[in-house]
């Protein structure tokens, strides 16, 4: 057995049948980052200058940190770079850990990481993986000085934290890997997730109260990592890179080793770019949710109105003025604070009417008729740049769900969209069309939605192919196995079919798939599989040598259509060979799996007490599980829901649950005016 803190181990003696570990003195920190590991590890050790680096596993998994190590010591000398500061600590150990609730720990020293997050194959595991471990080293690598070397004051600036690992993580990635396309990744996934929890009056703002430790868990949320991450983009593109860096540094720098305020932050880069940095961003942090602009064409003028973007309208929850960095026109126009509800910019003639073009800063638009359907040919010929092309429909989606609009008005738009071959659009378009195909998953009207969707998917198809070619971008890679997926769950033939060989293949070791679509393989085998597919899987499973191997199976066994097979699924997952940690995962799949609607409720309610023994109080799976009943649930089930977990309270889910409840309203409203639409 080893030992391991957050500081070289100094000595170590053995007193009777015990070793006695002595590590050296820590800086001045904060409690909650204190580290302390015993077990059988290997090591997989190199040196950055001075500092020692080590990738730590269990047993016979060291060979698999080697990626880690060499990303950990890129990122770290950037990060030294960039922020003009050292690393504090004479060493620093990366560590897989088998359990772990959460995805990473940024311990001072010593991060732990779950073993799919840190170990790489380049024989089993994927492109996402490998994107994702660079990802999350980088996050944990930020905390080293955003957190570490100066840590909030208190839990209200926890999103300070998180916000700025999480963009940090993306910009330092990006730098070593452009081909990656992580910004447009980022928009996709990250402000995608951020805009749809906070269009919900449910939401909070960044900068919240906080009292006791349940509320500090449930702010662990997308709108501490994402919106703030978004608001931090926002807020670097209106000062400029260079002010923004030198504020970060001189921020670093005065509060080392001490505690610091979010408006300190906004002090330091205040001075450094001589801009209102302090009362923007208090108009971003202080206020829950985010702004709608209207955009209106008058003459020769646009006129914008900003009021708050909500899903589900409610007067009492409209207030909000922001202080918003506009700009009108897609050559590099110029920025202007709009802080009035409605401000007016002249247009000249050659400017294309283009608002926030690039989408820096952190609101959505409802163009006028004129303005949208003169935009509509500069879509389609790719005149106007990826993001503003996503944009455009991503926007006139979220404005119909919120009721606000006929779906017809985006599927006409989205014609513009056919020949695409970005993936931003792509994958968004796919995202929603696939939205729209579950929702209405068991309405009569279901194939006019269920064609169109088809028609887009087998466009994308038809371009990507099963396999992938020589030098492919990064991002079709990531595409391809969506498309796929999609198309096998629209019932197209051949899909389900090459799949089928594929599998059966696969299981008689003719021909391994691929680590990059074998999830996608396995899933439309359990799609059209029966009982004997269900015990190949299993097998799959039992036999898969890493954790990320097991959790490809671990997904696929939930797109059964046979209830019968969906609760033998369940009844798997509850047995001690799937780690508590994973729970989540095949719980969230079922519940988005149009065939297990029925069951998981029944389910979730018979063994709640059960998965919370499993998981432990004030897990951040619980809250997983609880967002994922919007997934089955619909609005005539909302009492029920609110008298269980009267009955039976989770702690720290309190807010969550509140979100749920309102999306199932969201969602059931959009569904009545679906049918409305299409009957
Ligand atoms: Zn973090």
């Amino acid at each position: 057995m080893t030992a391991i803190s957050n500081m070289p181990q100094i000595s170590k003696k053995k007193t009777g049948n015990k070793n006695h570990y002595t590590f050296s003195q820590t800086p001045i920190m904060s409690t909650y980052l204190i580290y302390l590991g015993v077990g059988e590890f290997e090591f997989l050790s190199s040196k950055l200058g001075k500092v020692l680096v080590r990738i730590v596993t269990t047993k016979g998994n060291k060979s698999k940190g080697k990626l880690a190590l060499d990303l950990t010591k890129k990122f770290l000398r950037y990060y030294e770079t960039y922020f003009g500061i050292k690393y504090p600590l004479p060493k620093l150990d990366m560590i897989a850990v088998p359990d772990f609730a959460a995805g990473a720990m940024e311990n001072w020293g010593a991060i732990t990481f779950r073993e799919t997050i840190l170990l790489y194959d380049s024989k089993t595991s994927s492109t996402k993986t490998k994107q994702y471990i660079a990802e999350v080293i980088s996050h944990e690598l930020a905390h080293q000085w955003f957190g570490n070397l100066v840590t909030m004051k208190w839990w209200n600036d926890l999103w300070l934290n998180e916000s700025f690992a999480t963009y940090m993580a993306t910009k330092i990635v990006d730098a070593f890997y452009p081909q990656w396309d992580l910004w447009d990744q980022f928009l996709e996934s990250s402000m995608g997730a951020a805009m749809a929890l906070d269009g919900l009056k449910t939401s909070h703002p960044i900068d919240v109260k906080v009292r006791k430790p349940s509320e500090i868990r449930e702010i662990f949320d997308s709108i501490s990592y994402d919106k703030g991450g978004c608001i931090l983009r926002m807020l670097e593109y209106y000062v400029g890179s260079k002010n923004f860096k030198n504020g970060l540094h001189s921020y670093l720098t005065k509060y080392k080793y001490k505690n610091a305020a979010g408006q300190d932050l906004w002090n330091s880069i205040g001075k450094t770019s001589k801009k209102p940095v302090q009362s923007m961003m208090n108009s971003w942090i202080k206020q829950i949710g985010f702004p709608l602009v209207n955009v209106e064409k008058k003459n020769s003028k646009l006129v914008l109105t900003q009021k708050r973007f909500l899903l589900e309208e409610d007067k009492k929850h409209q207030k909000g003025l922001w202080q918003i960095p506009i700009t009108v026109g897609t050559k590099n126009p110029p920025t202007k604070l709009m802080i009035k509800k409605t401000e007016s910019f002249s247009l000249q003639k050659q400017i294309i009417p283009v608002v926030n073009s690039s989408k820096k800063s952190f609101f959505r638009i409802r163009y006028d008729e004129e303005l949208l359907s003169s935009l509509k040919p500069l879509v389609e010929n790719n005149t106007l740049n990826n993001i503003d092309r996503w944009n455009l429909q991503n926007d006139l989606f979220t404005i119909c769900v919120s009721g606000n609009e006929n779906i017809s008005k985006y599927l006409d738009f989205t014609d513009a969209y056919h020949q695409e071959k970005n993936y931003l659009s792509s994958a968004n378009v796919a995202n929603n069309l696939n939205f729209l195909y579950l929702i209405s998953f068991h309405e009569t009207f279901v194939d006019d939605i269920k064609q169109y969707a088809y028609d887009y998917f087998r466009n994308l198809f038809d371009r990507l192919g099963w396999d992938a070619k020589k030098n492919e971008k990064h991002t079709d890679t990531l595409l391809r196995g969506t498309v796929i997926l999609v198309l096998g769950k629209l019932e197209d033939q051949e899909i389900l079919d090459e799949a089928e060989r594929r599998f059966d293949a696969h299981v008689k070791n003719k021909k391994i798939i691929k680590p990059d679509l074998s999830e996608v393989v396995f899933s439309l085998a359990a799609w059209n599989g029966n009982e004997q597919t269900f015990e190949k899987l299993i097998k799959l499973y039992r036999k898969a040598s890493t954790q990320e191997v097991k959790l490809r199976v671990l997904g696929a066994i939930c797109y059964f259509k046979d209830e019968k097979l969906l609760f033998k699924t369940l009844k798997f997952i509850l047995t001690n060979e799937v780690r508590s940690q994973n729970l989540a995962l095949p719980i969230i799949r079922i519940a988005g799996n149009p065939y297990g609607k029925k069951i998981m409720w029944p389910w979730l309610k018979k063994n709640w007490r059960l998965l919370n023994q499993k998981f432990g109080h004030g897990n951040p799976i619980a809250n997983r599980i609880v967002a994922s009943i919007s997934l089955f649930a619909n609005d005539t089930m909302q009492k029920e829901i609110k008298n269980f977990f009267k009955k039976n309270p989770t702690p720290g889910t309190e807010m969550t649950l509140a979100q749920t409840l309102e999306r199932i309203r969201i969602h059931s409203r959009f569904l009545k005016h679906l049918k409305t639409q299409f009957q």
